[in-house]
Protein backbone atom coordinates (compact mmCIF):
# COMPACT_ATOMS: atom_id res chain seq x y z
CA UNK A 1 0.00 0.00 0.00
CA UNK A 2 1.21 3.43 -0.60
CA UNK A 3 -0.70 6.40 0.21
CA UNK A 4 -1.20 9.84 -1.23
CA UNK A 5 -1.85 12.53 0.98
CA UNK A 6 -2.60 15.87 -0.48
CA UNK A 7 -2.14 18.57 1.16
CA UNK A 8 0.43 16.43 3.13
CA UNK A 9 3.12 19.84 3.48
CA UNK A 10 -0.06 21.46 5.09
CA UNK A 11 -0.67 21.64 9.37
CA UNK A 12 -3.38 18.84 9.49
CA UNK A 13 -1.33 16.58 6.32
CA UNK A 14 2.25 16.54 7.80
CA UNK A 15 1.07 14.72 11.28
CA UNK A 16 -1.08 12.99 9.00
CA UNK A 17 2.10 11.59 7.05
CA UNK A 18 4.35 11.22 10.00
CA UNK A 19 0.98 9.17 11.38
CA UNK A 20 1.21 7.00 8.74
CA UNK A 21 4.73 6.99 8.22
CA UNK A 22 5.85 5.77 11.63
CA UNK A 23 3.16 3.06 11.28
CA UNK A 24 5.34 1.77 8.62
CA UNK A 25 3.03 3.12 5.61
CA UNK A 26 4.76 4.23 2.24
CA UNK A 27 3.39 7.88 2.29
CA UNK A 28 3.80 10.35 -1.15
CA UNK A 29 2.81 14.19 -0.58
CA UNK A 30 0.94 15.80 -3.29
CA UNK A 31 0.38 19.93 -2.23
CA UNK A 32 0.90 22.78 -3.88
CA UNK A 33 2.81 24.73 -1.23
CA UNK A 34 0.20 27.56 -0.88
CA UNK A 35 -0.32 27.47 2.37
CA UNK A 36 1.76 24.31 2.94
CA UNK A 37 5.62 23.73 3.60
CA UNK A 38 8.30 21.82 2.02
CA UNK A 39 9.76 22.01 5.06
CA UNK A 40 7.03 19.83 6.99
CA UNK A 41 7.56 16.66 4.33
CA UNK A 42 9.67 14.74 6.46
CA UNK A 43 12.93 13.22 4.24
CA UNK A 44 12.62 10.68 2.05
CA UNK A 45 8.83 11.36 1.61
CA UNK A 46 8.66 12.21 -2.30
CA UNK A 47 6.44 15.67 -2.74
CA UNK A 48 4.60 16.77 -5.99
CA UNK A 49 4.33 20.49 -6.03
CA UNK A 50 0.42 20.84 -8.12
CA UNK A 51 -2.64 21.92 -8.09
CA UNK A 52 -5.65 19.43 -7.08
CA UNK A 53 -7.38 21.09 -10.18
CA UNK A 54 -4.73 19.31 -12.25
CA UNK A 55 -6.28 15.91 -13.25
CA UNK A 56 -3.36 15.15 -15.61
CA UNK A 57 -0.49 15.83 -12.68
CA UNK A 58 -2.44 13.29 -10.17
CA UNK A 59 -3.60 10.66 -12.42
CA UNK A 60 0.51 10.96 -13.64
CA UNK A 61 1.78 11.35 -9.94
CA UNK A 62 -0.89 8.09 -8.74
CA UNK A 63 0.46 5.87 -11.79
CA UNK A 64 4.20 6.90 -11.17
CA UNK A 65 3.82 6.60 -7.27
CA UNK A 66 1.80 2.71 -7.29
CA UNK A 67 -0.86 4.77 -5.10
CA UNK A 68 -3.47 2.51 -3.90
CA UNK A 69 -4.66 4.97 -1.23
CA UNK A 70 -5.61 8.79 -0.82
CA UNK A 71 -6.28 10.39 2.26
CA UNK A 72 -7.22 14.25 0.23
CA UNK A 73 -6.74 17.11 2.74
CA UNK A 74 -6.10 19.38 0.39
CA UNK A 75 -8.58 22.25 0.97
CA UNK A 76 -9.35 26.17 1.76
CA UNK A 77 -10.18 25.93 5.23
CA UNK A 78 -11.06 29.53 6.25
CA UNK A 79 -14.80 30.31 7.07
CA UNK A 80 -14.10 34.04 7.08
CA UNK A 81 -12.42 33.90 3.49
CA UNK A 82 -15.23 31.68 1.83
CA UNK A 83 -17.81 34.48 2.63
CA UNK A 84 -15.35 36.93 1.13
CA UNK A 85 -14.70 34.56 -1.88
CA UNK A 86 -16.95 31.78 -2.40
CA UNK A 87 -15.96 30.88 -5.81
CA UNK A 88 -12.70 30.36 -4.49
CA UNK A 89 -14.03 27.85 -2.31
CA UNK A 90 -16.01 25.93 -4.58
CA UNK A 91 -13.34 25.47 -7.06
CA UNK A 92 -10.81 24.57 -4.46
CA UNK A 93 -13.26 22.48 -2.18
CA UNK A 94 -15.26 20.97 -4.87
CA UNK A 95 -14.26 20.61 -7.81
CA UNK A 96 -10.58 19.91 -6.52
CA UNK A 97 -12.03 17.10 -4.65
CA UNK A 98 -13.98 16.16 -7.89
CA UNK A 99 -10.91 16.23 -9.71
CA UNK A 100 -8.47 14.03 -7.01
CA UNK A 101 -12.00 11.54 -6.96
CA UNK A 102 -12.18 11.20 -10.70
CA UNK A 103 -7.99 10.77 -10.98
CA UNK A 104 -7.68 8.50 -8.43
CA UNK A 105 -10.86 6.46 -9.99
CA UNK A 106 -9.07 6.30 -12.88
CA UNK A 107 -6.28 5.10 -11.88
CA UNK A 108 -7.83 2.02 -9.78
CA UNK A 109 -7.20 3.99 -6.79
CA UNK A 110 -9.96 1.72 -4.20
CA UNK A 111 -9.29 3.43 -0.66
CA UNK A 112 -9.94 7.35 -0.12
CA UNK A 113 -10.42 8.95 3.15
CA UNK A 114 -11.69 12.54 2.73
CA UNK A 115 -11.09 15.38 5.20
CA UNK A 116 -14.31 17.11 6.48
CA UNK A 117 -15.53 19.35 9.11
CA UNK A 118 -18.14 20.33 11.65
CA UNK A 119 -18.80 22.86 9.94
CA UNK A 120 -21.11 21.43 7.69
CA UNK A 121 -23.68 21.17 10.57
CA UNK A 122 -24.35 24.77 10.82
CA UNK A 123 -26.55 26.02 13.81
CA UNK A 124 -28.39 22.90 15.03
CA UNK A 125 -29.36 24.04 18.13
CA UNK A 126 -28.28 20.50 19.80
CA UNK A 127 -26.16 20.21 22.31
CA UNK A 128 -23.80 17.27 20.72
CA UNK A 129 -24.30 16.81 17.13
CA UNK A 130 -24.44 13.83 15.87
CA UNK A 131 -23.70 11.95 11.96
CA UNK A 132 -27.30 11.46 11.74
CA UNK A 133 -28.32 15.12 12.64
CA UNK A 134 -29.67 17.10 9.87
CA UNK A 135 -26.38 18.73 8.52
CA UNK A 136 -27.42 22.32 6.49
CA UNK A 137 -24.01 24.70 6.79
CA UNK A 138 -23.96 28.10 8.25
CA UNK A 139 -20.99 29.37 5.81
CA UNK A 140 -19.79 28.82 2.16
CA UNK A 141 -16.90 26.83 3.73
CA UNK A 142 -19.27 24.26 5.20
CA UNK A 143 -21.20 24.17 2.27
CA UNK A 144 -18.28 23.48 0.17
CA UNK A 145 -17.16 20.18 2.43
CA UNK A 146 -20.42 18.85 2.65
CA UNK A 147 -20.97 18.67 -1.24
CA UNK A 148 -17.64 17.39 -0.92
CA UNK A 149 -18.71 14.72 1.07
CA UNK A 150 -21.24 14.08 -1.54
CA UNK A 151 -18.88 13.76 -4.31
CA UNK A 152 -16.85 11.12 -2.35
CA UNK A 153 -20.39 9.11 -1.89
CA UNK A 154 -20.96 9.23 -5.25
CA UNK A 155 -17.66 7.19 -5.72
CA UNK A 156 -18.59 4.88 -2.77
CA UNK A 157 -21.69 4.33 -4.48
CA UNK A 158 -19.31 3.13 -7.59
CA UNK A 159 -16.82 0.90 -6.00
CA UNK A 160 -14.20 2.95 -3.49
CA UNK A 161 -13.86 2.46 0.14
CA UNK A 162 -14.66 5.95 1.38
CA UNK A 163 -15.13 7.65 4.39
CA UNK A 164 -15.28 11.66 5.46
CA UNK A 165 -14.32 12.47 8.57
CA UNK A 166 -15.59 15.63 10.22
CA UNK A 167 -13.39 17.15 12.51
CA UNK A 168 -14.32 19.05 14.73
CA UNK A 169 -11.78 21.91 16.58
CA UNK A 170 -8.19 21.15 15.65
CA UNK A 171 -5.50 22.60 17.65
CA UNK A 172 -2.04 21.41 19.29
CA UNK A 173 1.02 20.35 17.62
CA UNK A 174 3.54 17.53 17.76
CA UNK A 175 6.43 19.51 16.53
CA UNK A 176 7.64 23.65 16.67
CA UNK A 177 7.91 22.95 12.75
CA UNK A 178 4.57 21.61 12.41
CA UNK A 179 2.54 24.28 14.06
CA UNK A 180 0.02 26.23 12.54
CA UNK A 181 1.42 29.44 11.29
CA UNK A 182 -1.50 30.73 9.06
CA UNK A 183 -3.42 32.48 12.44
CA UNK A 184 -6.41 31.57 11.08
CA UNK A 185 -7.99 30.26 14.36
CA UNK A 186 -8.72 30.73 18.22
CA UNK A 187 -5.23 29.20 19.39
CA UNK A 188 -2.97 30.77 16.80
CA UNK A 189 -4.44 33.93 17.33
CA UNK A 190 -4.42 34.18 20.99
CA UNK A 191 -1.04 33.19 20.74
CA UNK A 192 0.43 36.03 18.44
CA UNK A 193 -1.73 38.21 20.25
CA UNK A 194 0.25 37.12 23.31
CA UNK A 195 3.63 37.29 21.19
CA UNK A 196 2.90 41.45 20.07
CA UNK A 197 1.67 42.37 23.50
CA UNK A 198 -2.09 43.05 22.30
CA UNK A 199 -5.34 41.98 24.29
CA UNK A 200 -6.94 38.89 23.37
CA UNK A 201 -10.35 39.51 21.66
CA UNK A 202 -13.22 37.30 22.47
CA UNK A 203 -16.08 37.79 20.29
CA UNK A 204 -19.26 37.63 22.18
CA UNK A 205 -20.08 36.95 25.39
CA UNK A 206 -23.67 37.20 25.23
CA UNK A 207 -24.27 33.16 23.84
CA UNK A 208 -26.29 30.91 26.12
CA UNK A 209 -23.53 29.27 27.63
CA UNK A 210 -22.47 29.20 30.99
CA UNK A 211 -19.67 32.03 30.79
CA UNK A 212 -21.60 33.53 27.51
CA UNK A 213 -18.57 32.60 25.18
CA UNK A 214 -19.06 30.03 22.15
CA UNK A 215 -18.29 26.77 23.19
CA UNK A 216 -16.57 24.30 20.61
CA UNK A 217 -14.68 20.71 20.88
CA UNK A 218 -10.62 21.64 20.78
CA UNK A 219 -9.26 18.13 19.25
CA UNK A 220 -5.41 17.78 19.48
CA UNK A 221 -3.77 17.41 15.98
CA UNK A 222 -1.83 14.19 17.26
CA UNK A 223 -5.59 12.85 17.76
CA UNK A 224 -6.61 13.73 13.93
CA UNK A 225 -3.59 12.21 12.94
CA UNK A 226 -4.34 9.00 14.09
CA UNK A 227 -7.86 8.91 13.53
CA UNK A 228 -6.37 9.16 9.48
CA UNK A 229 -4.21 6.16 10.31
CA UNK A 230 -7.11 3.93 11.64
CA UNK A 231 -9.62 4.73 9.34
CA UNK A 232 -7.23 4.42 6.47
CA UNK A 233 -6.10 0.84 7.92
CA UNK A 234 -9.35 -0.18 8.25
CA UNK A 235 -10.73 0.99 4.80
CA UNK A 236 -8.14 -1.59 3.23
CA UNK A 237 -9.72 -4.07 5.91
CA UNK A 238 -13.51 -3.83 5.38
CA UNK A 239 -16.50 -0.77 5.11
CA UNK A 240 -16.71 2.08 7.10
CA UNK A 241 -19.48 4.55 7.45
CA UNK A 242 -19.98 7.34 5.21
CA UNK A 243 -19.10 10.11 7.54
CA UNK A 244 -17.34 10.27 10.85
CA UNK A 245 -17.18 12.89 13.83
CA UNK A 246 -14.13 13.07 15.23
CA UNK A 247 -13.69 15.22 18.27
CA UNK A 248 -13.25 14.75 21.72
CA UNK A 249 -17.38 15.04 22.93
CA UNK A 250 -16.48 17.83 25.49
CA UNK A 251 -17.20 21.18 25.35
CA UNK A 252 -14.75 24.48 25.99
CA UNK A 253 -15.19 27.55 26.17
CA UNK A 254 -13.50 30.87 24.30
CA UNK A 255 -12.89 32.17 28.08
CA UNK A 256 -11.54 28.90 28.90
CA UNK A 257 -8.69 28.51 26.15
CA UNK A 258 -7.70 32.25 26.17
CA UNK A 259 -7.40 31.82 30.42
CA UNK A 260 -5.62 28.69 29.77
CA UNK A 261 -3.11 30.43 27.27
CA UNK A 262 -2.27 33.41 29.38
CA UNK A 263 -1.72 31.43 32.04
CA UNK A 264 0.56 29.03 30.57
CA UNK A 265 2.57 31.99 28.73
CA UNK A 266 2.89 33.64 31.88
CA UNK A 267 1.04 36.83 30.57
CA UNK A 268 -0.80 39.64 32.75
CA UNK A 269 -2.99 40.61 29.44
CA UNK A 270 -6.29 40.90 30.34
CA UNK A 271 -8.80 39.45 27.39
CA UNK A 272 -11.37 41.86 25.85
CA UNK A 273 -14.95 41.04 24.86
CA UNK A 274 -16.21 42.63 21.75
CA UNK A 275 -19.15 41.84 19.44
CA UNK A 276 -19.92 38.91 17.94
CA UNK A 277 -18.39 37.41 15.04
CA UNK A 278 -20.44 36.98 11.71
CA UNK A 279 -21.45 33.53 11.59
CA UNK A 280 -20.43 32.27 14.90
CA UNK A 281 -22.85 29.56 16.38
CA UNK A 282 -22.90 29.48 20.16
CA UNK A 283 -22.12 25.74 21.18
CA UNK A 284 -20.59 23.27 18.62
CA UNK A 285 -19.54 19.71 20.51
CA UNK A 286 -19.34 16.33 18.83
CA UNK A 287 -21.39 13.63 19.65
CA UNK A 288 -18.39 10.96 19.01
CA UNK A 289 -20.04 7.79 19.59
CA UNK A 290 -19.54 6.34 16.42
CA UNK A 291 -16.08 7.22 15.94
CA UNK A 292 -15.62 5.25 19.36
CA UNK A 293 -17.87 2.13 17.95
CA UNK A 294 -16.25 2.21 15.01
CA UNK A 295 -12.87 2.79 15.35
CA UNK A 296 -12.05 1.83 19.12
CA UNK A 297 -10.86 5.65 19.35
CA UNK A 298 -11.42 7.97 22.85
CA UNK A 299 -9.89 11.09 22.48
CA UNK A 300 -9.54 12.56 25.86
CA UNK A 301 -6.94 15.99 25.06
CA UNK A 302 -8.39 18.77 27.07
CA UNK A 303 -7.09 22.58 26.17
CA UNK A 304 -4.75 22.79 29.26
CA UNK A 305 -2.91 20.20 27.25
CA UNK A 306 -3.25 21.07 23.88
CA UNK A 307 -1.93 24.71 24.44
CA UNK A 308 0.83 23.30 26.33
CA UNK A 309 1.89 21.93 22.40
CA UNK A 310 2.03 24.91 21.30
CA UNK A 311 3.98 26.35 24.08
CA UNK A 312 8.28 26.21 24.12
N1 LIG B 1 -12.56 33.52 18.57
C1 LIG B 1 -12.42 34.61 19.42
N2 LIG B 1 -11.36 35.45 19.24
C2 LIG B 1 -10.44 35.26 18.25
C3 LIG B 1 -10.60 34.15 17.39
C4 LIG B 1 -11.67 33.29 17.58
O1 LIG B 1 -13.24 34.84 20.31
O2 LIG B 1 -9.50 36.06 18.13
C5 LIG B 1 -13.68 32.57 18.81
C6 LIG B 1 -14.63 32.44 17.63
O3 LIG B 1 -15.60 33.47 17.68
C7 LIG B 1 -15.22 31.05 17.90
C8 LIG B 1 -14.06 30.28 18.56
O4 LIG B 1 -13.13 31.29 18.98
O5 LIG B 1 -16.26 31.14 18.84
C9 LIG B 1 -13.35 29.34 17.60
O6 LIG B 1 -13.06 30.07 16.43
P1 LIG B 1 -12.19 29.44 15.24
O7 LIG B 1 -12.12 30.47 14.16
O8 LIG B 1 -10.89 28.92 15.78
O9 LIG B 1 -13.01 28.15 14.78
P2 LIG B 1 -14.53 27.96 14.27
O10 LIG B 1 -15.23 27.29 15.41
O11 LIG B 1 -15.08 29.30 13.93
O12 LIG B 1 -14.38 27.07 13.09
Amino acid sequence: MTWLITGGAGYIGSHVVRALAASGHATVVFDDLSTGKRSRVPAGVPLVVGSILDGDLLASTLREHGITGVVHLAAKKSVAESVENPELYELTNVVGTETVLAAAHACGVKYFVNSSSAAVYGESGIARVSESDVAIPASPYGATKLAAEGSVDRYRALDMATCSLRYFNVAGSDAVELRDDSVANLFPIILRNIEENERPKIFGNDYETPDGTCIRDYVHVRDIADAHLIAAEMLVKGELPAVMNIGTGTGSSVLEVVRTLLDLTGSSLEPEFVERRAGDIGELVADVSLARKVLGVNFTSDVREIAASLIN
